[in-house]
């Protein structure tokens, strides 16, 4: 089957045929159709966290497909012709005290898709039956993709967030996953302010909904949101720490940062004094639940989120990995389409025209 695979941090991804990998037991063998390319896997393909990979891996955790293929044992109601996701939480104990209490996705012996097993750059994947998630038939499997990250990450931290309706919600980074917490935010009845340092994206987060759109470049976000009377939630999915810094100085009395996003440096300033006598909250935020992607497979399938996605063939990896990373890529999230000619509709439109 063809893959894109990492074989060192500093090189980049090569398109090669390897053999379909076998389900073991309690695992499903799932035929991918749509993969989406989140910036984790730009970071896991450059090893550029605390925790690197370990070579040669295939990444993407946005993976969906048909499963081909039941392993041995229990399949936990999976059958061989459903459509599937595989999401990041690929493997969870069910057994931990973070399992028994619906926080899978702090389980300590979690396995993760597309890092510490192989993703969805492939043909074929596998991943195990009780972490797979159906996908409903309504839902076209490259807006399912993102959903799988993006969408149920964005969709928890809106969640944890504590942010009700009437609240300011600030979103730093409206790329693949911010475009999705705009629309969570506005579901849950609040008032969204965008940040980001790309005019494509800010008009994206117009069109999804953003009253107020901050470009960073040009001014300061944490001023222009303290003018609108200071966020109750800030959730940053941006890959710099200085946009977390001015998401916590964007925070209203009482309001909460949410850190979603992942950069390679590490190191976030958080002022001591300003927390205490506002009251703050900094929080993490790690992808979602097995029932959050439900969850948000149920509000796509009744039309409350769009997906804005381009396609590209999985040949073309390294070229799309380029324009995530220089911000020319022309929709904020980018999908692998492994079963049409990886063109996407809208430039299919487009050379219809000509
Ligand atoms: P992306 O590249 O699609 O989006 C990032 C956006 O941030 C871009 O639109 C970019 O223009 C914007 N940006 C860059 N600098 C900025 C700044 N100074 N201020 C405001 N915006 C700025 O990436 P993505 O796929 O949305 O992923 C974002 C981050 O979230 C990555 O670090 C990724 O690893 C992480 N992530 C975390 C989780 C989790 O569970 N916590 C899940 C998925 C991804
Ligand atoms: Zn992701
Ligand atoms: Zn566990």
């Amino acid at each position: 089957m063809k893959a894109a695979v990492v074989h060192a941090y500093d090189r980049p991804l090569s398109i090669e045929d390897v053999p379909i990998p076998v389900a073991g037991p309690e695992q499903v063998l799932v035929r991918i159709e749509a993969s989406g390319l989140c910036h984790t896997d730009i970071h896991a393909a450059r090893g550029e966290w605390p925790v690197k990979p370990p070579l040669p891996f295939i990444p993407g955790h946005e993976g969906v497909g048909i499963v081909e293929k039941i392993g041995p044992g229990n399949a936990h109601g999976i059958e061989a012709g459903m459509r599937v996701a595989l999401p990041w939480l690929g493997y969870a104990c069910g057994d931990c005290r973070y399992c028994n209490t619906g926080w899978e996705t702090l389980c300590t012996h979690q396995i993760n898709t597309g890092y510490g097993m192989n993703g969805g750059f492939a043909e074929y994947a596998v991943g195990y039956a009780r972490h797979v998630v159906p996908v409903p038939a309504d839902i076209d499997p490259r807006d399912a993709a993102p959903l799988t990250c993006a969408g149920v990450t964005t969709y928890k931290a809106v969640k944890v967030s504590g942010a009700g309706p009437s609240n300011l919600i600030a979103v730093f980074g409206a790329g693949g996953l911010g475009h999705m917490a705009i629309q969570y935010a506005r579901a849950i009845g609040g008032t969204v302010v965008a940040v980001d340092v790309n005019e494509a994206r800010l008009r994206t987060a117009a069109e999804l909904g953003a009253e107020h759109l901050v470009n960073a470049l040009e001014e300061d976000p944490a001023a222009a949101i303290q003018r609108l009377g200071g966020a109750d939630a800030a959730i940053s999915t941006a890959v710099t720490p200085k946009a977390f810094e001015q998401a916590i100085a964007s925070l209203a009395r009482g309001g909460t940062l949410v850190c979603v996003g992942l950069p390679a440096q590490n190191d976030l300033v958080v002022p001591i004094f300003e927390t205490v006598l506002g009251g703050l909250t900094v929080k993490g935020s790690i992808v979602g639940t097995h029932r959050d992607l439900e969850e948000v497979f149920e509000l796509h399938r009744r039309g409350r989120t769009k997906v804005l996605r381009a396609e590209r063939p999985l040949d073309d990896v390294n070229a799309t990995f380029e324009t995530v990373l220089d911000g020319s890529a022309p929709a904020p999230r980018m999908v692998f389409d492994m079963v049409g000619d990886g063109r996407s509709e809208e430039a299919a439109a487009a050379a219809a025209h000509v």
